[in-house]
C-alpha cells in the first residue's frame, strides 16, 4: 500500500471547517485506491499566534518539510490585523512559501457548466474555458534588488524596484510550465513584455530554447497587455499560460474571475523537491466563519490537485473532481453559489453529499 505523509494546516476562520471536509474526502478516496495518508496537523497564522506567539512556528515548518505534501486551508482575520508585520498571519504564509522554496504557482480556472451564470462574462464567451496559469513566485520585481525609496540629489524621493530574472530562474519555471502543459492540452502561451523589457527578452529567448526539449508542446508568446485583453475577449484560446511574478499576479486573478465563484478555486505551489503546498485561492472568510456556510469545494479541489501534482495519483484526483461535478449536477449548492431552485446545503452537508457521490463511484 502506497503511504503518504500529508501535513494539514487548517489555519483560521473557515479553515478548520473546510479542511475537515477535505480530509473526509481524502480518506474515502484512500480506501478506494488502496492509498494510506498519514495526516499530521500543525499550527499556522492566527491560530499559531494565539497558541505560541508566532505565525509560523519552527515546528510547523519542520513538519511540512518532513512530508510529501502540505494542505493549507486559509489564514488571517481582523483579530490579528493590528499586530506588527512580523507577527501577522500573512507573514507566516510568506515564510512557509519561502521555507519550502516554492517557485511555481499553478492556478487553474475552469468554467463548470453548472455554475456558468456566476461569471460576469457572457456564457458564450466563457463556456468551455479550462486554463491554467503558471506564475513564477519567488523572483522578478517583487524580490529584485535594488529596491526602496531613496532621496535624489535634489532632495526629491524616488521609489525603485527591479525586475530581474536569471536564466536558471526562467528555466526552472519554464520546465514546470512545459510539464504542466504536457499533462493538459499541450499548448503553452508565454506572457511577457519583450517589446519593451530586456528581462522579458531573456525570458522569451530561454523559453524558445527550452521548447526544443518539449516537441509535443506548442509554444506561443503574447505581450502582457494583449494577454489581459485576450483573457476577457476569447479565454477559450488558452490552455496553459506561463509568466513572471508581477504579470502572473494580475493575470491569475483575471483568469480566476472568469469563473466568478471564489469558493471554487484551488491552487498549487511547487518547488524543485517535495513537498508542494496546495490551498484554495480564497482567504479565511471571517464574515461566515463558524456558521456552516463555507463552500468547501475549493479546498477539496486543492486536495485533488495535491493528488495529481504531488502524489502522482491522477485517477484518484479525477475521482474527486468527478464527485464535485456530480454534487453540482444534482443541484447541491452552498450559499455563495446558490441560485433559484437549487438545493441549499451548509459546509458539512456539502461534505456529506461528496462522500455519497464518491461511494456511488466506487
Ligand atoms: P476572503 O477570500 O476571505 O473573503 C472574500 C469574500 O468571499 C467574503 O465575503 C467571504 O465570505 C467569501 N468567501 C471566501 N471564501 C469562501 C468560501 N470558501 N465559501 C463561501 N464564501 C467564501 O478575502 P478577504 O475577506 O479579503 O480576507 C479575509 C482574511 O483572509 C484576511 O485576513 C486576509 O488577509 C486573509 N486571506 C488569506 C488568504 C490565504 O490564506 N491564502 C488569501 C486571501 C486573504
Amino acid at each position: 500500500m502506497q503511504q503518504y505523509r500529508i501535513t494539514l494546516l487548517p489555519g483560521d476562520g473557515i479553515g478548520p471547517e473546510i479542511m475537515a471536509v477535505a480530509v473526509d474526502v481524502l480518506k474515502a478516496v484512500a480506501s478506494q485506491f488502496n492509498l494510506e495518508f498519514v495526516f499530521q496537523s500543525a499550527l499556522i497564522g492566527g491560530a499559531a499566534i494565539d497558541a505560541v506567539g508566532e505565525p509560523l512556528p519552527q515546528e510547523t515548518l519542520a513538519t511540512c518539510q518532513n512530508s510529501e505534501a502540505v494542505l493549507l486551508a486559509a489564514i488571517g482575520g481582523p483579530k490579528w490585523d493590528t499586530l506588527p508585520r512580523h507577527l501577522r498571519p500573512e507573514t507566516g504564509l510568506l515564510g512557509l512559501r519561502a521555507g519550502l522554496q516554492l517557485f511555481a504557482n499553478l492556478r487553474p480556472a475552469k468554467i463548470l457548466p453548472q455554475l456558468i451564470d456566476a461569471s460576469s462574462l457572457k456564457p458564450e464567451v466563457v463556456s468551455g474555458v479550462d486554463l491554467m496559469v503558471v506564475r513564477e513566485l519567488t523572483g522578478g520585481i517583487y524580490f529584485g534588488q535594488p529596491r526602496g525609496i531613496f532621496a535624489t540629489e535634489t532632495g526629491e524621493k524616488r521609489g525603485v524596484n527591479t525586475m530581474a530574472y536569471s536564466e536558471s530562474e526562467i528555466e526552472r519555471i519554464g520546465r514546470v510550465a512545459f510539464e504542466t502543459a504536457r499533462k493538459r492540452g499541450g499548448k503553452l502561451c508565454s506572457v511577457d513584455k519583450a517589446n519593451v523589457l530586456e528581462v522579458s527578452q531573456l525570458w522569451r529567448d530561454r523559453l524558445n530554447q527550452l521548447s526544443s526539449e518539449y516537441a509535443d508542446v506548442e509554444l506561443t508568446h503574447l505581450y502582457v497587455d494583449n494577454a489581459a485583453m485576450q483573457l476577457v475577449r476569447a479565454p477559450r484560446q488558452f490552455d496553459t499560460i506561463v509568466t513572471g511574478n508581477l504579470f502572473g499576479d494580475i493575470l491569475s486573478d483575471i483568469a480566476a474571475m472568469l469563473t466568478g465563484s471564489i469558493g471554487m478555486l484551488p491552487s498549487a505551489s511547487l518547488g524543485s523537491a517535495a513537498p508542494g503546498l496546495f490551498e484554495p485561492v480564497h482567504g479565511s472568510a471571517p464574515d461566515i466563519a463558524g456558521q456552516d456556510k463555507a463552500n468547501p469545494l475549493a479546498m477539496v479541489l486543492s486536495a485533488a490537485m495535491m493528488l495529481r501534482y504531488a502524489l502522482n495519483q491522477p485517477v484518484a484526483a479525477d475521482r474527486i473532481e468527478q464527485a464535485v461535478l456530480q454534487v453540482l449536477d444534482q443541484g447541491d449548492r452552498t450559499p455563495d453559489i446558490m441560485s433559484p431552485g437549487m438545493n441549499p446545503l451548509g459546509c458539512q452537508g456539502m461534505g456529506e453529499a461528496l462522500l455519497q457521490a464518491l461511494s456511488r463511484a466506487a
